[in-house]
């Protein structure tokens, strides 16, 4: 494995401004891009921990439910909400991966991992419709 560089973004602003530098890469529960550092996939010179960062919130209004960036799929699943009126997103989330990786792997890690999850539609993973509504439907990959 290359070696890298690693910081833990202090806020979202110093974020943002770290992600200005080029060979800059996030990590968040790094369960695909810790295999990719491994396997040379991914070669950056440096990782940009955002896991302190106040992203991790799940908020449900009239218009849909917004996700934080570091909400994680179990995090989801689990949600009140999700189960009563998102109940096939909760499903489809908890037949990705394991116990350990829904654990660890956020809704955004997801979307760059080039394999949404079979709710979320390409482009549209920040505005989810409540139940009722129809998606194209996208199988995960693993
Ligand atoms: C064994 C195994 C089984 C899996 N099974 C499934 C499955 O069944 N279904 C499925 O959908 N996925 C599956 N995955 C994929 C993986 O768990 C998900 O893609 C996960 O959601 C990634 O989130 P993460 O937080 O771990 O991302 P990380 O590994 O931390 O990052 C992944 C990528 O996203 C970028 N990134 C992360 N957060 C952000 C952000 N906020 N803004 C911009 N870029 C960001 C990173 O820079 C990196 O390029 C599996 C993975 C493994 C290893």
């Amino acid at each position: 494995m290359r070696s890298f560089g690693y910081a833990k973004a202090p806020d979202v602003a110093s974020a943002l401004a770290a992600l200005a530098t080029p060979g800059t890469e996030v990590i968040a529960g790094g369960t695909e891009l810790v295999n990719w550092l491994k396997e040379g996939i991914a070669a950056p010179d440096r990782l940009l921990d955002i896991t302190g960062l106040p992203l991790g919130a799940v908020e449900a209004s009239a218009d849909g439910l917004r996700l934080g960036a570091l909400v994680r799929m179990s995090e989801v699943a689990a949600h009140p909400v999700v189960a009563r009126e998102y109940p096939v997103l909760g499903e489809a989330l908890l037949a990705a991966a394991s116990a350990q990786l829904r654990t660890m792997a956020t809704i955004d890690g997801n979307i760059p991992a080039a394999h949404p999850l079979p709710v979320l539609p390409r482009g549209d993973a920040a505005a989810v419709q409540p139940a009722g509504r129809r998606f194209g439907m996208r199988r995960a990959r693993r």
